[in-house]
């Protein structure tokens, strides 16, 4: 195997030039696809302190159109470059054609490290990014949406919104250009969690998998299987969360100061805890401790979850790698030569472009409710409890017994917004999980999730370019 170390978009390509190999589109449509069609780089002054200057490097890559809005996080990070921005986007356009989101792939990028920078040298910075996207129609409801990633948040996200409306003033569905926002600014309840909820979704389904999980020499399902989670932000923090509720044993963990293990368990809100009250994870009582971040992924378990930057598995560090299953809660942790050495290891990895993509599924949702300006769940709610307390009222009527008082409330609670956000991500990584194991087993040249992902994908954007018209 060639141990040379090509760029993350690079890697991307390559995988999707795997996958094309098993379908039939002409190779110009297939050019078209894997393409980014629109890379806009820019780079703006910020004041520093003492009357300094700091010049930020910036992009906003937008990958495919062939569905409008185009729909990507941005990324705050002093190592962030046009390569991964591109990356990410290609990535983003295969996520939301697997789980049957209608936009095209879209990613930004602000090279600064978010630590060295005051709240409000943040804010100017955020704005001044906005203020750069609306002047070249890279951002709008219908254009472009950004969303959180590495680095950003809730706060960033009014921020944008917030400057967008005022280049646009009057616009009624202007909260609808950036999604991630915080619910009183037109945000959605169940945003927050969802990408880490999403991940829970998915893995569970791998784990309900028999004929999957016997290949890995596991048994079915969650309950009591260990697990390992490297980074623990947004997507990472809310993975570990759910995965515990659902019965894994975390066994170990990994911020930017270091890694944690304990083969007993440890418990994830003290973890929390205990970092924010001392500032690290390291002496958390009880674990065996290293200041090497990386040391986590090595450690013996059944589900590795990395949740914190792209390239943490590669051909240097994959045979070290002891988990059974290598679940992609963040965008391209494992290079495509890792994946091959984990292949031939036996193990199993379940691939980002479906498994992180719970984030980009409420999104949609998001973005639909600030087009309807109506909270999901306000029109039917009373409805249903009305409905669910006539249908207790008839079996207690027939029976002569009360109903549990339990069951009474499951039946007439009616779905608000977080209820209705859920379900739909539930079905979406359900349907979505199915739809990519079905073309694994219906066709026996492949031999990954990954690649069975990338074809479904790959099939659906072409199909979508040849109804435009655009290849007739
Ligand atoms: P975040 O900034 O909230 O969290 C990242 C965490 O990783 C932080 O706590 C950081 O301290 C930690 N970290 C950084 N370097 C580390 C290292 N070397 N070892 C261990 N921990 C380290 O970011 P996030 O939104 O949770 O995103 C994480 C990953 O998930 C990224 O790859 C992102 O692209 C992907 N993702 C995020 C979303 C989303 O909705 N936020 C959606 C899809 C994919």
């Amino acid at each position: 195997m060639a141990r040379t170390r090509s760029s993350f978009f690079a890697d991307v390509n390559r995988t999707f030039n795997r996958a094309a190999t098993h379908l039939k589109f002409p190779q110009g449509l297939l050019d078209q696809v894997r393409a980014c069609n629109s890379v806009y780089r820019m780079q703006f002054p910020v004041r520093l302190a003492g009357g300094k200057y700091a010049v930020v490097p910036a992009w906003r890559v937008e990958h495919s159109q062939h569905c409008s809005p185009t729909k990507g996080g941005i990324r705050y990070s002093h190592m962030v470059n046009q390569d991964e921005v591109m990356a990410l986007a290609a990535l983003m356009t295969y996520k939301c054609a697997i789980v049957d989101v209608p936009f095209g792939g879209a990613k930004g990028g602000v090279k600064i490290s978010t630590t060295k920078f005051s709240t409000e040298q943040l804010e100017m910075i955020t704005r001044r990014y906005t203020a750069e996207l609306v002047k070249k129609n890279f951002i709008g409801p219908g254009v472009d949406v950004p969303a959180p990633d590495y680095g950003t948040g809730e706060r960033e996200m009014s921020w944008m919104m917030n400057t967008y409306s005022a280049f646009h003033p009057g616009r009624i569905d202007a909260a609808a250009c950036v999604t991630g926002k915080p619910v009183s600014q037109g945000g959605i309840h169940g945003r927050r969690e969802a990408t880490g909820l999403g991940v829970f979704f998915g893995i569970r389904e791998a784990a309900r998998d028999e004929q999957l999980m016997r290949r890995v020499g596991l048994e079915a399902g969650l309950e009591g299987k260990t697990v390992v989670v490297q980074g623990l932000g947004n997507v990472g923090f809310h993975a570990a969360k759910f995965l515990t509720e659902g019965g894994c044993k975390l066994v170990g963990v990994a911020e930017r100061e270091g890694s944690i293990w304990n083969p007993a368990g440890l418990n994830l809100a003290d973890i929390m805890a205990h970092r924010s009250e001392s500032g690290t994870i390291l002496s958390f009582p009880g674990a065996e401790s290293s200041e090497d971040p990386s040391e986590a992924l090595h450690i013996e378990c059944d589900i590795l979850v990395p949740a914190a930057l792209e390239r943490q598995i590669t051909q240097d560090n994959a045979e070290r790698v002891q988990a059974k299953v290598i679940t992609e809660a963040a965008n391209g942790p494992t290079s495509a030569n890792a994946e091959e050495m984990l292949y031939e290891r036996g193990k199993l990895v379940i691939p980002d472009l479906f498994l992180n993509a719970g984030g980009v599924t409420v999104s949609y949702f998001e973005w639909l409710k600030n087009l309807s300006h109506v909270r999901f769940g306000r029109m039917e709610r009373r409805l249903q409890e009305a409905r669910g307390s006539d249908i207790v009222g008839a079996l207690e009527a027939l029976t002569g017994k009360k109903v549990d008082s339990k069951v009474h409330l499951d039946l007439i609670h009616g779905p608000g917004e977080v209820d209705v956000v859920r379900s739909g991500l539930e079905d979406t990584m359900i349907d979505a999980y199915r739809e990519i194991v079905e073309r694994l087993r219906s066709n026996e040249k492949i031999k990954t999730l990954r690649t069975a992902a990338f074809t479904l994908a790959i099939e659906k954007v072409c199909k979508s370019y040849l109804e435009l018209g655009v290849f007739p």
